[in-house]
């Protein structure tokens, strides 16, 4: 069956290597503004291929740092709601971040499960309201320090990609962006080894295979986040499932997410 690819995926086996930022409730308009010039500054001067760098920030920022990026780095937002529009007091809709200029979302973070109580199910809408919208989800998937320990997490793990995106039809899911988080390593100092997180992306890729086929496995990007640091990117980075990664902390540090970028290979 023939299969229109969106723009950004080059060839079915190629997947793209990306870096994004999230910077979670953190930086005022001025100072976000600043950070923001200051990374696409870098960027430009020092970034060697096709790397993607991307920044998720807070709502408030996304409309101007569309105005800077000169389409240098990708602008994302955090969250969206499940709604297209309509009486959800405070809340964003996917297409309103589609005209601020966005091209990605993060869908998903262990931060909003946990603080917002949001669900596979919630996800899924999320996602195909995200899509409908033509922002790429980059869906949040990790398991907790309970569930690393007591061995469930692989079952997390593939209950959390069955109910939140295995509802996508192929064409759809060659549009979703996987970041593999365990919660255990967000924001914790704590990193999973490269060899761990190795284990984990080529579960998830074989996962893919499985209910999609070898080419929709091999052509999805599956990031890392967790502690990523310019010190361990390059080792997390070279391992042959893991094609970029999701910063938190690190990417509030123009130098340090800069270095992170540069340390993923063509
Ligand atoms: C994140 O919040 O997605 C994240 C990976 O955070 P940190 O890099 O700070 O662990």
């Amino acid at each position: 069956m023939f299969l229109s690819l969106p723009s950004h995926i080059d060839t079915f086996n190629m997947r793209n290597k990306i870096v994004a930022g999230n910077w979670k409730m953190n930086l005022d308009y001025a100072e976000g503004i600043s950070l923001f010039s200051e990374i696409v500054n870098m960027v430009k001067d020092e970034r060697k291929g096709s790397q993607i760098a991307v920044i998720c920030a807070p709502f408030i920022h996304l409309n101007s740092l569309n105005q800077l990026s000169a389409g240098v780095v990708k602008i994302g937002a955090q969250n969206c709601h499940q709604m297209e529009s309509g009486a959800y007091t405070g809340e964003i809709s996917a297409q309103m971040i589609k005209s601020a200029g966005c091209e990605y979302v993060i869908i998903g973070h262990s931060e909003r499960r946990q603080y917002f109580a949001e669900t596979n199910e919630l996800l899924a809408q999320k996602t195909i309201l995200s899509l409908k919208n033509q922002l790429t989800p980059l869906f949040c998937i990790g398991e907790t320090l309970e569930e690393r320990n007591d061995g469930s997490y692989f079952e997390v793990l593939k209950k959390q990609l069955q109910e939140g995106l295995f509802n996508l039809s192929k064409a759809d899911f060659l549009k979703i962006v996987i970041a593999y988080e365990p919660v255990w390593a967000i924001g914790t100092g704590l990193t999973a080894s490269p060899a761990q997180a190795q284990d984990i992306h080529f579960f998830i890729r074989n996962e893919i295979k499985i209910k999609y086929g070898a080419d929709i496995a091999n052509a999805t990007s599956i990031l890392y986040g967790g502690s990523c640091n310019p010190k361990n990117a390059a080792e997390l980075f070279a391992q042959s499932d893991i094609d970029g990664g999701l910063i938190g902390g690190a990417s509030l540090k123009s130098r340090d997410f800069v270095d992170i970028i540069k340390a993923l290979n063509d």
